[in-house]
């Protein structure tokens, strides 16, 4: 039954050949801009399409401000170090996401909880943030303190997984009244609505991703945005070694990062910026011949969370129980099309097993179901 699906993915992609989970696509200005960034001299972090990459972000987003980072981790190492995350506290996260999130709190020196994802949108769910907050938490001069370790908890980091948005309105309003800074992985997400507001710009400060499996790359690269005028001088200074300006003098008044996207990744992805909603129209009609065909089949498709516009970075559906995912696995991927399952879930690995965790059942629930199918752009 499962080549049923194979077969018809092979025809959706309209090839005999091997399918890729995700495919860059490069059909516009890339080399264009790559030429031109090389003949100026100014391929590193210094340039033209490194200030226009970060004007586009901002008008694309309607963020106020975008600080363009070397890769998706910096930009949420970054935010996180700005959302005042200090050595020994506590950044609320979900599972079910992919190790930089964690990777990031870690650099901070913080720990993750982990709190469970809704079944509708599979990212964070507000309910079981406010049950773990009514549960385990206490406001104490304006910080939400755990009862149980006694850590701060300063930091709440949704993840928009696949591209599907998260419940934001409610996740916004709970880390409000608990003063937890909200900090977006928007990494997945970048073309993704919530009720009509971009991905990323619900919290303080937001991250995406230009790795090379993301929805517009340039191999690697990453990007900040924020609403507020001091946060993002912070992010500027702070990502390009905390130097401060000055024509010819060397003067750097902290520790800083050298985390500033050069000017050759931004050539490239300011191509890739003007094809974005084309990919995304492209996308969209792809999930629609998948949603159409899976209802045939009586096989659970993913489509985008209520009040949500999807990007639909990575198409997923959701098998039966884990068994059937195996042979899914196993079928699909022996016919030459690629399939995957999600990422093993954060509290199980060695790093954050002892990690505190509220009740994961959904994300558990996913773990053993979800598989993500091919999703390029169709050419
Ligand atoms: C891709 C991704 C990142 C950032 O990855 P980089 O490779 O560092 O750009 C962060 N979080 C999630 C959920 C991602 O999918």
């Amino acid at each position: 039954m499962f080549e049923a699906t194979a077969a018809f993915i092979r025809s959706t992609f309209n090839t005999s050949a091997f399918i890729p989970l995700h495919e860059p696509c490069f059909i516009g200005n890339e080399k264009r801009y790559l030429n031109e960034c090389i003949d100026s001299t100014f391929v590193s972090s210094v340039g033209a399409f490194v200030d226009t990459f970060e004007t586009r972000i901002a008008e694309y987003t309607g963020a106020k401000y975008a600080i363009a980072t070397v890769n998706g981790t910096s930009a949420l190492h970054v935010s996180l170090l700005l959302a005042n995350v200090q050595p020994g506290d506590e950044v609320i996260t979900q599972p079910l996401t992919f190790i930089a999130t964690c990777n990031a709190i870690s650099y901070c020196n913080a720990s993750p909880v982990f709190v469970d994802v809704d079944r509708e949108t599979m990212g964070l769910s507000p309910r079981a943030l406010r049950t773990f907050l009514e549960t385990h938490c206490v406001l104490e001069d304006a910080t939400c303190k755990n009862r149980i370790t006694g850590n701060i908890i300063r930091a709440c980091v949704p993840m928009h997984t696949f591209g599907h948005p998260c419940r934001m309105d409610k996740i916004k309003a709970i880390c409000d009244a608990y003063h937890i800074v909200l900090v977006e992985d928007a990494a997945e997400s970048l073309g993704s609505y919530y009720r009509s507001q971009h991905t990323g710009t619900f919290g303080a400060l937001g991250a995406f991703s230009f790795n090379g499996n993301k929805i517009i790359t340039a191999g690697g690269g990453g990007c900040i945005v924020t609403n507020d005028a001091t946060l993002a001088s912070k992010a500027r200074h702070i990502t390009t070694t905390a130097k401060i300006p000055h024509s010819w003098e060397y003067t750097h008044d902290m520790i800083g990062y050298n985390y500033r996207m050069p000017n050759i990744n931004a050539a490239v992805l300011v191509a890739q910026l003007e094809y974005l909603d084309s990919y995304i129209e492209n996308k969209r009609r792809l999930a629609h011949e998948y949603w159409n065909f899976f209802a045939e089949h009586d096989m659970n498709f993913v489509t985008e969370p209520e009040k949500s516009r999807s990007n639909y970075w990575l198409n997923a559906i959701v098998l039966e129980n884990k068994q059937e995912r195996d042979h899914f696995l196993e079928v699909t991927n022996a016919q030459g099309v690629m399939t995957r399952p999600v990422w093993t879930l954060m509290h199980k690995l060695k790093m954050f097993e002892n990690a505190q965790c509220g009740t994961l059942e959904n994300a558990q629930w996913f773990e053993e179901r979800v598989v993500n199918i091919p999703s390029s752009v169709r050419l």
